[in-house]
């Protein structure tokens, strides 16, 4: 029996297992909902009973993705469907592979896991606030522990590092990540130090919009690339981030830094990047809500769907010069009489300086705050650090001295204290170890699904062309053809071998970054 359209006696396997998946996943996005509201609404006092609200949900949802009868439930699924090819098919492979993964760890493991990771945060926090390594150290020595033990439960025929990376990045290999880093290695410093080069044609960073202004931006933004009141809704938090609570109520932050007057509009379209795919997936119909294929390929195709909107349109030139007049007039408003600059009409000079201004060419210390140029050699760093301590010898205690080392080595740039080198990131505080290289393959999927689009579109330039035209629906269009459909039908490599007819390679970014380069350095 190959159809779920078949006989009522023998969708009934098919239907059970469907209604069981329901109520997970509307338990699941009760779970977001309630995150949501912990990190844009609700107040400090709450927590308490926010974290046992969560705990409590967490352990109904374990229980459900582990228990015998989902097990019974699923077992009659495949039965009834025997092997059959088709998209019920590969849902039953994902939720099988999902559950054998569960089943295989021990409960005290996943137990012991939880609690180093409370721990872990909190030490993380002191440390990071003293800018000291040791405070954080034995922490991170029982997670590295934890999650060596978690991959030997698991055994899959993978390295520990490759074993924890797997649900961020399936199929994804060390063997595989060496290979498109490399180029990266090799190229991103020499573009760094043309960059560098350039670095007296910046133009004034010190300057900036009041908070009214930038969320009436954002929104202004938001309303040009397709916002629909009625499926979605925006907030501020201290982080930005999207989500989703249902298959038609999507949600995005953003968020104002001062002294970063385009930070927030960044920081949209690059959520929105992200809810514009969560909003294409396959999420109706029998056949997708609530299977998995309704799901993201992987979280470097789920980046690269946030970089495409904030790095190669919001970022663009021809953005830029469609978005000065509103900053400009945002300004003039704010400093009726010039402000710092008497006299001028803005402190970007001129339209090639604002787009620089979107586009700050200045390799730091902070992932987070880094430019498209060195943002990879963050994650290579990370990447490298991780493979030492998972599947090498390097002892947790001698991880700042790596660290440092690597970073000069890298991007010639030496940490003062371990709370801008190691300790920056959230991650590793909770023994989250495979998510980084997610980042940097977001960023060469973007440009190699970008240079698909463009041979698409009418050939190199024509993003930036329908950007200039404020034609981002057809760049929309595009990706809700090739992209959003494709779910979990495939993995990530195989998404951009499918829509971009060659396998993912570094290059097309290499190029990107190159011309885009050539053309912000010019005078
Ligand atoms: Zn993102």
């Amino acid at each position: 029996m190959t159809s779920i359209q078949s006989s009522d006696q023998g969708q009934a396997p098919l239907q059970k297992l469907r209604a069981y998946l329901h109520t997970t996943q509307l338990l699941g996005s009760i779970q977001s909902a309630l995150y949501y509201d912990q990190n844009t609404a609700m107040p400090a006092a709450g927590s308490e009973w926010r974290g046992e609200q969560l705990a409590l949900l967490a352990q109904q949802l374990h229980g459900r993705q582990s228990s015998g009868a989902y097990a019974d439930l699923l077992a009659a699924a495949e039965a009834q469907w025997e092997g059959a090819p088709g998209p019920m098919g590969r849902n039953l492979q994902l939720l099988r592979q999902e559950f054998e993964r569960q089943h295989r760890l021990d409960a005290a493991l996943v137990g012991h896991i939880a609690q180093a990771q409370a721990q872990g945060y909190a030490r993380w926090q002191e440390a990071k606030a003293k800018g000291d390594f040791s405070v954080f150290a034995p922490s991170l020595q029982v997670l590295v522990g934890l999650r060596q033990e978690q991959a030997s439960q698991l055994a899959e025929p993978r390295s520990c590092w490759e074993t924890l990376a797997q649900p961020f990045e399936p199929d994804i290999s060390k063997a595989r990540l060496d290979v498109l880093f490399a180029p990266l290695r090799q190229e991103l410093p020499a573009l760094i130090e043309r960059a560098r080069s350039a670095a007296s044609r910046q133009p004034s960073t010190a300057w900036d919009l009041p908070e009214s202004s930038q969320l009436k931006l954002c929104q202004e933004l938001l309303n040009g690339w397709g916002f629909d009141p009625n499926r979605c809704q925006t907030a501020r938090s201290p982080h930005p981030f999207s989500c989703t609570l249902g298959p038609a109520d999507f949600r995005i932050t953003t968020r104002v830094v001062a002294g970063q007057p385009l930070s927030a509009l960044l920081a949209t379209a690059h959520e929105w990047g992200h809810s514009l795919y969560e909003q294409g997936l396959p999420r109706s119909g029998d056949h997708y809500f609530p299977w998995p294929l309704g799901d993201a390929t992987s979280m470097g195709v789920h980046e690269s769907q946030s970089l495409f909107w904030e790095c190669r349109v919001g970022r663009s030139q021809a953005f830029a010069q469609g978005l000065e007049p509103s900053i400009a007039a945002a300004w003039s408003l704010a400093n009726p009489g010039g402000g710092a600059n008497p006299g001028s009409p803005s402190p970007w000079r001129n339209s090639q300086g604002f787009w620089r201004c979107l586009n700050p060419l200045e390799p730091g210390m902070i992932r987070v705050e880094a430019d498209e140029i060195s943002y990879c050699l963050h994650i290579v760093l990370r990447y490298e650090l991780e493979l030492a301590l998972l599947d090498g010898d390097l002892p947790v205690a001698e991880l700042p001295g790596h660290w440092n080392q690597r970073m000069a080595e890298l991007l010639d740039l030496r940490p003062s204290h371990d709370s801008e080198g190691c300790l920056q990131d959230v991650h590793w505080s909770e023994g989250l170890f495979g998510y980084f290289p997610s980042y940097a393959l977001g960023h060469l999927i973007s440009a190699q699904l970008g240079e698909a689009m463009e041979r698409d579109l009418g050939g190199a330039g024509s993003i930036e062309a329908r950007v200039a035209k404020g034609d981002g629906a057809s760049l929309k269009q595009w990706l809700a053809e090739h992209v959003y459909p494709l779910g979990r039908q495939v993995n990530g490599e195989e998404l951009v071998k499918q829509v971009s007819g060659q396998d993912l390679r570094a290059e097309p970014f290499l190029a990107y970054l190159r011309a885009k380069l050539e053309r912000l350095v010019a005078p």
